[in-house]
């Protein structure tokens, strides 16, 4: 059997074609962790020891598809978010840790909150943490994609709680099928496509551009239905918030205030980058 070192060593040579050589090492050794079970700190402290088992053609795969730029998420079908195990895979955007600020957000403000929805689930990401954090709370989830809903389900047996999952579209009169929310959340696709161009090669060739990307010309297309929508669907006092694009903040703000939200708030992300947004229902 070969060393831990010797594999980290593949992989990094595998992902250096695609990333800097810290995010090679960093995902490197997740590929390892993956492949070995080993965790980091035995990765770290002994590398030069044998591994007992791994399966060579697992290592090989790993390694063709880090060359590929394919996202380690996708490769080990797996990953973490607050706190969490999320299948992932094609067809399905991997949950990012700028999210899981929002979910704090939410759970921090809404400790009593009876009914959740969040719209354009994916993975589940949020709906499910939020299903865990506050265990009271009835939580839906909505995507207008089945594959995402697949991922949404199994994630919510896989971490033992309960999300009623619903297939809808957010641009249409979604809101129709919801009464008495006392919160909405949603990280709608925001990016804009002439973004693409300059997207890393893992988000441009894998993630699903349905989960990623709005026109140019009309960045606040979810946002204004999903505001909407809201309008009807939340309780007086119901709270709405959303992940934002950095760039939208202010035509977020003015939008929500024409449509008379009140006690709208702005957040920075981990980054420093505007990023989400809460207002309530008047
Ligand atoms: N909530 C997940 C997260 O934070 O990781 C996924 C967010 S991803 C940015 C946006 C999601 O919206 C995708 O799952 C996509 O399938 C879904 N979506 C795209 N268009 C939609 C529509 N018209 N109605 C409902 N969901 C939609
Ligand atoms: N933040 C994600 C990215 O840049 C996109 C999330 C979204 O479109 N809502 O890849």
């Amino acid at each position: 059997m070969p060393t831990y070192a010797e594999i980290i060593n593949r992989m990094k040579c595998a992902a250096a074609a695609n990333y800097d050589e810290r995010e090679a090492h960093s995902l490197a050794l997740w590929a390892v962790e993956a492949l070995t079970g080993a965790d980091r700190v035995q990765l770290l402290v002994d590398p030069h020891r044998e591994v007992e088992y791994v399966d060579m053609e697992e290592v090989e795969r790993v390694e063709r598809e880090l060359s590929e730029a394919r996202p380690i998420q996708y490769i080990i079908g797996t990953t973490e978010f607050c706190g969490l195990q999320f299948a992932v895979g094609e067809g399905v955007l991997v949950p990012r840790p700028e999210t899981e600020e929002l979910v704090r957000w939410v759970a921090e403000e809404c400790p009593t909150a009876r009914r959740i929805l969040d719209i354009g689930t994916g993975s589940g990401a949020i709906a499910v943490s939020l299903a865990k954090l506050l265990p009271q709370a009835e939580v839906a989830a909505m995507d207008i994609s089945e594959v995402a809903l697949d991922y949404a389900s199994r994630n919510a047996t896989a971490n033992g709680v309960r999300v009623r999952v619903v297939q809808g579209d957010a641009l249409s009169d979604w809101a129709s099928a919801f009464e008495e929310l006392d919160v909405v959340v949603s990280n709608p696709p925001y990016v804009p496509a002439s973004d693409r161009a300059s997207m890393h090669r893992n988000v441009r060739d894998y993630e699903p551009e349905l989960a990623l990307f709005v026109p140019d010309d009309d960045l606040l297309r979810f946002y204004r239905s999903i505001a909407d929508g809201a309008t009807r669907a939340l309780l007086t006092g119901g709270a709405l918030y959303f992940e934002i694009y950095e760039g939208a903040a202010e035509q977020m703000i003015e939008m929500l205030t024409e449509r008379g939200w009140t006690d709208i708030e702005l957040r920075r992300d981990f980054n420093d980058k505007n990023r989400m947004i809460r207002c309530r229902k008047r």
